[in-house]
Order: structure tokens, then C-alpha cells, then sequence
């Protein structure tokens, strides 16, 4: 039955209780204790059972209740003194101002297609949402001009249970944003912020809803409103759902609604933020914006957008990235070719590394690069994997130098870390330990954490973690109607005593769920083999719903459970979530990863654990990689990678058992005091603490991302937009001419002041002529190219080397000077080149021109 009338109803406060309402829509309680605990506190049944929604549990909380609480003035107390904290927060002086006293005004938008902010909020799906989520509290934090845009997904990710065999199932559950922390945006008038976005033979509308985190704005579009046909509707139903037609059309209406919804925002966006390829589209609406409402024609309004475009790459490997087949893309999108006036072919190009593979799908990836002058990997190991794979990109440059950057991801540590040993860290290192880098004073303060006491926590985050598992599977069980012997089993697994190996990610298969199962032998040996030194595994995660191969890892992990009935000591957890994560990276002992090197662009959940203190035991893959994996865990294998991946498991199976039966298990039960203490262990999660916090963490990354990426961006776009445009079109034409003379540059005589026999530290100097083709001395540098020479005959770790103009000749060559010293013997090389030089281009590699001696 249709309604003739909707009302949007609001929970009713006793008046004094207002600040709860406040309090209750600002996600700024998932990362204040004290405002967490008072949502506690007012019920915690409901808290729990609203899985952690304020704005829910005002709306249902019995008003009798309501009335006890105006009567409790402890209650009173500690609402007051969160509103405060609230207050004070949103007033601070941050980190940003200090940074940009005197910059005109800014604004950075931030795209992704997943938020993992809060689990009352289930629009994410894994480890790229949560990061996403802690980019935006960082961002408050640090007092950033962010906001962030994405879709409101009306039944976000799945809800995973399993049926008896141990196959996933998944459940869809309807979000209810009336009743969610979340404010539909309004016009002036009171009528519904409305956008609508331009598809094949229709529009599409979209309201817009905003979470409000901490300073932070994050926008999300919904098109599940009238009159949008059926449909269109789904749009914004599920993430990550439907078929490659329903994908196109989400990222459309991400990236394209996404401008769209800025600018009816009355935003002026100075950086845009790509956090992923999905929003790759945004860049196709700014231009077409620039064309038809300011008056730019395509090269100038596309110069004003990469200028302004950051891109952020997650994704290893080729078969990870969006493809559109080319005549999807013309059909959803071929009308931006019209109004950029380009061919077909050319538009198509923008999406393809090889412009001339007239066939070839359009790459979400490629597009970005290509519309961005700002590029990253997440992860020092991830940045080198990204430039081999995009190396194509930038013809001649060599691979080191390929523009990706690399800036190591974080997790939020107030979000991450359990509450009581949040209290216990403010209490020995203050209450800044949350952003303090890694050279603050603050973390020789550890030493001074007892080990008693950080031991203690731990083992009381360990029972919760087991208390809470039970109760989570008895729920589950009893749901899904299994027997009363299951249940009770269910109630008495693990032990809050024993060892705890913790695992859980997504289950895609390159993250290898099932290795540690891999010899069954020898893994029964270590979980059975003596009571005195109990082992367990708790693992978690969801696979997406098409890929079959990750279900039926979970499957075998279940079997395996069944069949050598171990239902006590190994338990696989439904229904993984923000929640489920928190309690697990505090409850285990070890945080366990085994992906396929180098799959894994970064991951986060192994830096969630060793802020809790867990050593982390994990293949030399993304962060891993290059922490300091000696004195704060374990690594698996030295950072090999294989081409026969049974192989590889083989072998990292085998270290896997060596280290636990070895050395792992070892420490964590031997050497323990009169008190069971284990010092040595204690010692270990200390450092993984000290060492791992201060940089895998978002205060760091955003703070990173804001000093390479946002600034200059968002300066680039100040100074490319002053005067109608006068300076981005001036950086355009000048590109124009580059490609028009730059293949004509040639390196003519060079004269080497030596002969091929020198010794070490001896100074060459080197003269060359260079022919610039009507180009001067002002668009270009000259640089000389000196290094080893590799097996290959290449020049490898070269040093450039800028030379120094001298004038030109009379036969109009211009004429350069060098000096090159070598600091290593043996078979060195030299080379010379030539790139584009203009104080408004983000790099040199820009243009994408390079000239080098033949
Ligand atoms: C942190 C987190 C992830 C990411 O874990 P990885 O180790 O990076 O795969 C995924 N899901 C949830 C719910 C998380 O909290």
C-alpha cells in the first residue's frame, strides 16, 4: 500500500536532553570514549542491538527511561561534559590553519565508492571503505577543508551467515536513513536538494543525505526516489551489486552526480580527490562544466582539472580495475565527445593506455591517470608494482621515475583501539599519543606503561573478544535454526587463556585464508599437541557474493573445523564487520596476513592490531613490508615473489609452521614470570605499539596526502584560474606548442672532458649542443643521465643532473654544461635529455614529452 502523506518523524526529548541529539548525529562519539560511553550508558541493550546507532536508539528508547536519566545527575554530568568536548573540538585551532594562514580559501573533495565510517552505517564492504572513513575523521581532525561525496547505498554491503554446510549466504537488509545519522539536505525553501544527472534517453535524480563527521561533510547520493523508474531506483541500492551495465551506471552517477552535488552544494572545490577509479567520470563533468559554462575550450578546461586531480590507485593487479568495452562507452557517455569535440577514437583514448588499440576496453584506471597530476600507490612496495604497471602511460621515462608516488596508508587510531587501552595510553603518554609522529618524545614514554598492566588489559580484551564471539555465534545459530547441542557447543568455544591467532579480511583468494590448514599434519600437531600451550584460531570475512572460489574457502575452513573437531579452538565468525574488527584486533594475540606478494596494494587490519599491541605475523606484502617486521612481529619468507604459486604456497606454508612452532608460540608461553607475566612477549607488543602507531597512522597519511597532494592542487588551481582563466590557458597553449616542435628536439655533439677509463670521484665535465626546434632555454631543461649500467646494457639508479643553459650559438643551437662525478666503480653510463620546464606544471613528466640523446 502507497502512503498518501509521509512524515518524517523525530525523537522526542525531554528538553535538557537535547544535547544527546547533537551529540548523536556527529560521528564525532565513534572516536570520543566519553560520548560513546554515554550512549552506553543511556541503554545498553539498545545500544547494542541498534548496533551502535544513537539516532536509532533516540527514536525507540521508552520514555520512562528518558525520565530517569533528566533525574540522574551523574547522566547530566557526563552529557554536559561531551557536549563540551564537542564544542571544543569544532572550535579548536587545527593543525590545517597553522599550515594555510594566509591561503585564500580552499576546498578538497574527496570521492570513494565505500565509506566505512561507523558500523551503524553499512556502506562499505572492506578494507578501501574503512580507509576511506578514516581519511574523513583524520581529515576533522587535522581540520582540513574536506568533504566527502559517495553514494547512500538503500541496502549497502550483505549481510553474510552461513547454512549448515558452511557455505556463505547473503541477506540484504534495508537501511532505514530516517532513522540513521543522517541529514537530508534542504533548499532554502524547505524542498528537498535535488540533482539529476543526464543518461541514455533520461535523467536521473538524486537527493542528497550528509553524515557529519566531526568538521567533515560527507555527502551521499540516493536515487531511490520518485520520478525515477524502477531501475533507476537501484542505482544506489547496493554496493558493488548487479551487473557491469548496473556498474557504469553507479560510477556515473558517483563521479558526474558527484560534481553535480558540489556545485548545487554552492561549493568551490579546489583539489577533487579521485580515492580509487570509480570516480574516474568526475574529471568528464569539470571539463564539460569549464566548456559550456565558462567559456574554455577541451584542452584548456582539461588542463584546469588534472591541475586540480589527485588519483589514488589501490589495486595491484590489471584484473582488479574497471573496464567498460568501448561501445558501453559510447553508448552511456559518447556525448561528452560531442561537446568536447573530439573523435570518437580520441575519447575512447582517454580511458586507454595504448591510444592506438582501437579495440581495447576503457580503463576507470587509465582515465584517472590520464586526468590527474597527482598519482599514488598506498604503499612503498605498491608505488614500484604501480609504475611497472603503468609505465606505459609515460613512453621513455624510465620506470623509477614514472610520477606515481607512494603514500603509505593508515588507520585511525581513536577508532581502532579499545577503549580501555585508549585510557591506558592517555594515562602514560597523554592524551596525544593518537597523532603524535614518530620523533615525539611522547613514545619513550612506553617504557614507562607497566607491563602488568598492559598485560592485563590485553587479557581482559581477549575475554571480551571471546564472550563476544559466543554470544555472536549462539545469535547466529539459533537464527538459522541449528540443533541445541550446536548452541551450547557455540557457548563454550575458545578459551580466554590461550593463544589467539586472529585472521580477518575480505576472502578474495590472493589473501590465502586456508594456508595455514595447508599441511594437516602438522597444523593438528600444533593445535592438539599440549594442553599447556593452547592454540586457537579466530578468523572472519566475507566473500563477495560472485566469487565463488572465496566461498569456498570459507567453506573449507568450516569443514575443516567439522571434520577434525576442533569447533572449540578454530571459529570462523559471521557476518565480519567495523564492529567485529575492533574486538578482534584488540582480543587476539597475533595478527595473521598471508597474501600472494604483491597482491596486497596496503592493508590495514594488521596496523589496527599492532596499535592494540599485537605483533603481527604476515608476508613481506603492502605495509608490511616496510615496518619494522623484526622487533614487532614476524615475516613470513624474505619478500620473494613466485611464478608457481603451489610452489609458493609450499614454501610460505612451511615458514608459516616453522615460525609458530618455533619461535611464535615459544615466546608467548615460555619465559613467564611468578605472576605468568610474559615479559619478553609484553616486550614485543610494546614495540609494536611504539614503533607502528606514529606512522600507520591517518593523522600521518592525510597529513602526507595534505602536503604533497591538496596544497599544491588546490594552489595550482588558484593560480591556473586567476584572470578568467588567463594563466590555464596560457599553460595550455604552451603545451600545444611543445607537441607540436617537441619531436623535432634534437641532442646534438656531446663533448665528454674524459676519456671511457676514470676513476672514482673525479670530475667530468660535459658540454652539448642541443637543437630546441623554435623552443628556448625557458620551456625546457636539459639534464644530464648517469648511473650503472645493468646486465641489460641499461643505465639503472641514475642520478639526473640539470645543466647549465649558455647561450646559443650562431647556428641557433643551444648550448649546455655539466659537471658529472661518479661515486662507484665499475661500468657507469651517461646519457642527456631533455623535459618540459614551467613553473605550472605539478612535474615534469606532464606533458608526457621526454627527448633523449641517441
Ligand atoms: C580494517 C578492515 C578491513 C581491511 O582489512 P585488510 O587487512 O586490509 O584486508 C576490512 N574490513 C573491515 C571491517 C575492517 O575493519
Amino acid at each position: 500500500m502507497q502512503p498518501i502523506r509521509t512524515f518524517n518523524v523525530s525523537p522526542s526529548l525531554p528538553p535538557r536532553l537535547e544535547p544527546l541529539r547533537r551529540l548523536a548525529y556527529n560521528l564525532h562519539w565513534d572516536w570520543n570514549v566519553d560520548t560513546k560511553d554515554l550512549f552506553r550508558r543511556l541503554d545498553s541493550d539498545l545500544w547494542e542491538s541498534s548496533h551502535h546507532n544513537p539516532v536509532l536508539m533516540l527514536g525507540t528508547i521508552s520514555q520512562s527511561r528518558l525520565l530517569e536519566v533528566v533525574e540522574d545527575e551523574g547522566f547530566l554530568a557526563q552529557m554536559d561534559r561531551a557536549d563540551r568536548q564537542l564544542d571544543d573540538y569544532l572550535q579548536e585551532r587545527t593543525w590545517y590553519q597553522k599550515q594555510r594562514e594566509q591561503k585564500p580559501k580552499e576546498c578538497y573533495a574527496y570521492f570513494s565508492a565505500e565509506f566505512g565510517l561507523v558500523d551503524c552505517l553499512p556502506v562499505y564492504s572492506g578494507g578501501l571503505g574503512v580507509l576511506a572513513g578514516d581519511h574523513l575523521k583524520s581529515a576533522s581532525d587535522l581540520g582540513l577543508p574536506l568533504v566527502g561525496v559517495g553514494l547512500l547505498y538503500q541496502q549497502g554491503y550483505f549481510a553474510q551467515y552461513l547454512n549448515a554446510d558452511g557455505w556463505q549466504q547473503e541477506r540484504y537488509l534495508l537501511n532505514d536513513f530516517y532513522n540513521m545519522p543522517l541529514h537530508l539536505e534542504r533548499n532554502a525553501d524547505g524542498s528537498e536538494l535535488r540533482i539529476a544527472v543526464d543518461y541514455p534517453g533520461r535523467k536521473v535524480y538524486a537527493r542528497v543525505w550528509r553524515v557529519q563527521v566531526g568538521t567533515v561533510p560527507l555527502y551521499l547520493l540516493d536515487t531511490n526516489i520518485e520520478p525515477n523508474n524502477t531501475y533507476d531506483h537501484d542505482i544506489t541500492d547496493q554496493l558493488y551489486g548487479g551487473d557491469i551495465d548496473m556498474r557504469i551506471h553507479q560510477e556515473i552517477m558517483l563521479g558526474i552526480g558527484g560534481v553535480q552535488m558540489l556545485k548545487a552544494l554552492g561549493l568551490k572545490v579546489t583539489a577533487y580527490h579521485m580515492n580509487e577509479g570509480h570516480a574516474a567520470f568526475s574529471a568528464l563533468e569539470r571539463i564539460r562544466l569549464l566548456i559550456q559554462e565558462e567559456g574554455l575550450n577541451y584542452v584548456q578546461a582539461r588542463q584546469v582539472v588534472a591541475s586540480s586531480n589527485i588519483f589514488t590507485t589501490h589495486t595491484p593487479v590489471p584484473a582488479g580495475i574497471d573496464l567498460f568495452a568501448p561501445d558501453k562507452m559510447l553508448h552511456y557517455l559518447g556525448y561528452y565527445a560531442e561537446i568536447f569535440g573530439l573523435p570518437k577514437e580520441q575519447f575512447l583514448g582517454l580511458g586507454r593506455e595504448n591510444t592506438g588499440d582501437l579495440s581495447g576496453p576503457f580503463s576507470m584506471a587509465v582515465l584517472a591517470l590520464k586526468m590527474a597530476t597527482f598519482s599514488n600507490g598506498v604503499a612503498q612496495l605498491h608505488g614500484v608494482v604501480s609504475r611497472q604497471m603503468f609505465q606505459g602511460l609515460w613512453q621513455n621515462v624510465p620506470v623509477e621515475e614514472v610520477p606515481i608516488a607512494a603514500i603509505t596508508n593508515g588507520v585511525h587510531a581513536r577508532s581502532c583501539v579499545a577503549k580501555s587501552t585508549q585510557e591506558l595510553y592517555d594515562r602514560y603518554l597523554g592524551p596525544n599519543w593518537s597523532s603524535a609522529p614518530p620523533d615525539s618524545p611522547l613514545w619513550d614514554r612506553m617504557e614507562a606503561i607497566p607491563d602488568e598492566e598492559l598485560w592485563r588489559n590485553h587479557e581482559r580484551c581477549r575475554l571480551d573478544m571471546v564472550l563476544y564471539v559466543r554470544e555472536h555465534l549462539v545469535k547466529h545459530l539459533t537464527d538459522r535454526g541449528a540443533s541445541a547441542s550446536e548452541i551450547i557447543q557455540a557457548q563454550e568455544v575458545l578459551d580466554p587463556y590461550a593463544f589467539t591467532i586472529g585472521f580477518a579480511r575480505r576472502f578474495a583468494t590472493y589473501k590465502r585464508a586456508t594456508l595455514w590448514m595447508r599441511d594437516l599434519d602438522r597444523i593438528k600437531r600444533l593445535l592438539l599437541a599440549n594442553k599447556d600451550r593452547k592454540v586457537q584460531f579466530v578468523i572472519a570475512g566475507k566473500a563477495h557474493p560472485k566469487d565463488i572460489p572465496g566461498k569456498e574457502l570459507i567453506r573449507d575452513i568450516n569443514h575443516f573445523i567439522r571434520e577434525q573437531n576442533l569447533e572449540k579452538q578454530v571459529v570462523f565468525v559471521p557476518n565480519y564487520d567495523i564492529h567485529i574488527s575492533r574486538l578482534m584486533v584488540a582480543g587476539c594475540d597475533i595478527w595473521l596476513n598471508t597474501p600472494r606478494r604483491p597482491r596486497e596494494a596496503s592493508g590495514t587490519s594488521g596496523m589496527k592490531a599492532a596499535m592494540n599491541g599485537l605483533p603481527n605475523l604476515s608476508v613481506l606484502d603492502g605495509w608490511w613490508d616496510e615496518a619494522d617486521y623484526v622487533r614487532t612481529g614476524w615475516a613470513i619468507g624474505h619478500g620473494e615473489n613466485y611464478d608457481d604459486p603451489n610452489y609458493q604456497d609450499e614454501v610460505e606454508a612451511n615458514a608459516l609452521y616453522e615460525l609458530l612452532e618455533k619461535e611464535v608460540v615459544p615466546l608467548f608461553y615460555e619465559h613467564r614470570d611468578s605472576d605468568g607475566l610474559p615479559r619478553p612477549w609484553v616486550a614485543k607488543m610494546k614495540d609494536a605499539i611504539r614503533l607502528n602507531c606514529p606512522f600507520f597512522n591517518t593523522a600521518r597519511m592525510v597529513g602526507e596526502y595534505a602536503q604533497r597532494a591538496y596544497f599544491p592542487a588546490s594552489d595550482r588551481y588558484h593560480t591556473l584560474t586567476v584572470d578568467n582563466y588567463a594563466p590555464a590557458k596560457e599553460l595550455a597553449a604552451w603545451k600545444e606548442k611543445l607537441n607540436e616542435h617537441w619531436f623535432n628536439i634534437r641532442i646534438k655533439d656531446v663533448d665528454v672532458s674524459a676519456a671511457s677509463d676514470i676513476e672514482v670521484n673525479q670530475t667530468v665535465a660535459v658540454k652539448a649542443k642541443v637543437d630546441l626546434a623554435t623552443l628556448t632555454n625557458d620551456d625546457v631543461q636539459v639534464e644530464l643521465y648517469q648511473g650503472a649500467i645493468d646486465a641489460n646494457g641499461d643505465i639503472v639508479n641514475a642520478i639526473p643532473v640539470v645543466m647549465d643553459y649558455q647561450g646559443e650559438d650562431a647556428q641557433q643551437l643551444s648550448t649546455y654544461t655539466g659537471n658529472i662525478t661518479y661515486t662507484a666503480s665499475g661500468l657507469q653510463g651517461l646519457s642527456l635529455r631533455v623535459l618540459p620546464k614551467n613553473p605550472n606544471l605539478a612535474n615534469p613528466y606532464e606533458p608526457r614529452l621526454i627527448a633523449w640523446a641517441e
